[in-house]
């Protein structure tokens, strides 16, 4: 304990001075591991000391190693019992954190076993029994199937991990989340790692961790910097031909290109096989086996691009990959975070260009907005910007003329004196509302005791209807016209 006081009062900067085994030194200096990242200097601490935490962190930011580094150190070898479960939301993350925590407690005589869908049962039944991991990494779905089949000890788990929490909620887990943490013991700590925190991570995180401490590590200001991010608008049509010039003139090492269905993955592939032999590609329909084999072929530096799903490529720690291509705009404006965070990792720059065609230029506009940054235009030898389609021209020209339609206030019985709210959770909020888009959504003015909002165009009533029973970072409150 004083140990660990002392750590967080002197600011000690490298590895070697944790009060960590010897074993896991000795990993990490395998791995390469000297200083802490900023995330680990956070949390390893905390972790050591019991806490509960929610961490607001993206991949890139060293979030395996936080909590891998900290568990690994706390966890009983000579008990022969899982002792540490991580659900994580893709079966290559799952594969991928397995590892990581291999790699840093395998001279501790660490036992770690990772549990997803597509692969048989039996054989991860069998691993579970024979083996006996003192760690399991899982998606929450397999993990659920081994638990109602009484597969898996669960009276030892100290320590419960939910990562990329966001994303879990996102592909629907939710359900299974809940039924997994009910199952598990109650006196244990659970730590919870996502990129962003969404009312619903929140309402997570109120319902099962106790008293725990917000860490927030700002990686999109540290990552993003070191990640040149620019647009093309081009033609629906000709947007093949383009990407492949863009290719040609970009030349990189190596790349990921981001699609937003599988059956464009597939197409894109057939094109690219002709063009080269340097690209494959992976998408939530493939077979297990061939999805690990391309992703551990592109690892090892034998394809120079990979063709991929988010699904696919979430939480994938590939080195050095020097541009990220989104062969369209994404639907979910933090999977572009996500999707771009792929490069620009650790201590290197990357270049990170969306392809947006007309039809997509209105959500592109949405995500700057989100972002809070214009993303600059890199036109080549296509129109700079896109004709757009007369819905979307009526739409963005009212909204630069400031000439919306009708305006109404809506008010909330949240100000400055009674509430901590900011302006970025008014606008999360309503945005988040169904037939809602941020051109409906005008001002924020936040006095003492209210906030109002400028709702545009007739769209109060839906915002005043969908709050009165949503809430607010976890509070509900009285909201009506203003
Ligand atoms: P993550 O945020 O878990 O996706 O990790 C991002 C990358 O950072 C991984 O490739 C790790 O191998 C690497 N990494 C983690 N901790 C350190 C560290 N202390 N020093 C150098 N690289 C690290």
């Amino acid at each position: 304990m004083n140990e660990i006081k002392e750590l967080q009062e002197t600011n000690i900067e490298k590895f070697k001075d944790y009060p960590l085994d010897s074993s896991i030194k000795r990993a990490l200096s395998e791995l390469g591991f000297k200083q802490p990242l900023e995330v680990q200097a956070k949390v390893i601490p905390m972790i050591l000391e019991g806490k509960d935490l929610i961490v607001k962190s993206q991949t890139g930011s060293g979030k395996t190693a936080a909590f891998a580094i900290s568990l690994c150190q706390k966890i009983d070898v000579e008990l022969e019992s899982p002792q540490v479960l991580v659900l994580s939301p893709t079966r290559e993350l799952t594969e991928q954190v397995k590892q990581d925590i291999y790699d840093i407690g395998k001279y501790k005589g660490l036992k770690c076993c990772a549990l997803y869908g597509k692969q048989p049962m039996e054989q991860q039944r069998k691993e579970l029994k024979q083996n006996t991991p003192h760690v399991i990494v899982a998606t929450p779905g397999r993990m659920m199937d081994h638990i109602l089949n009484k597969n898996v000890k669960l009276h030892d788990i100290k320590y419960l991990v939910i990562d990329e929490a966001d994303e879990m909620l996102i592909m629907g887990f939710k359900e299974q989340l809940e039924a997994i943490i009910k199952k598990i013991p109650k006196d244990r700590v659970t730590l919870l790692f996502s990129a962003t925190i969404p009312d619903e991570v929140h309402f997570l995180s109120q319902e099962y961790l106790r008293n725990p401490e917000n860490i927030e590590i700002e990686p999109q200001v540290s990552n993003l910097e070191k990640i040149e991010q620019i647009y093309y608008a081009v033609d629906g049509l000709k947007k093949v031909d383009f990407i492949k010039k863009v290719i040609e003139r970009e030349h990189p090492r190596k790349a990921i290109m981001f699609c937003n269905t599988q059956e464009q993955v597939t197409n894109l592939f057939e094109i690219f096989r002709k063009w080269g032999n340097f690209t494959c590609a992976v998408h939530g329909g493939m077979d297990q086996q061939m999805r690990t084999e391309k992703l551990t072929a592109f690892k090892r530096g034998e394809y120079k691009m990979l063709i991929a799903t988010d699904v696919a490529a979430r939480g994938l720690h590939v080195q050095g990959i020097t541009h990220v291509i989104n062969y369209g705009v994404p639907f979910e404006h933090e999977q572009y975070v996500h999707r771009i965070g792929r490069t620009g990792r650790v201590d290197q720059h990357g270049i990170a260009i969306t392809m947006v065609i007309p039809s997509e230029m209105a959500r592109f506009h949405d995500l700057e907005t989100f972002l809070g940054y214009k993303i600059p235009c890199k036109g080549g030898h296509v129109d700079r910007r896109p004709k757009v389609d007369s819905t979307q021209k009526k739409g963005r020209e009212r909204y630069k003329a400031g000439n919306r339609g009708q305006k109404a206030l809506v008010q909330f019985n949240a100000g400055r004196s009674n509430s901590s709210l900011k302006t970025s959770d008014f606008l999360a909020a309503i945005r988040h509302v169904n037939g809602i888009c941020n051109e409906n959504i005008g001002k924020v003015d936040i006095r003492e005791s209210v906030t109002n909002v400028e709702i545009f165009d007739g769209k109060e009533d839906i915002v005043i209807k969908a709050l009165k029973t949503k809430k607010i970072k976890g509070k509900l409150y009285r909201v009506k016209r203003g």
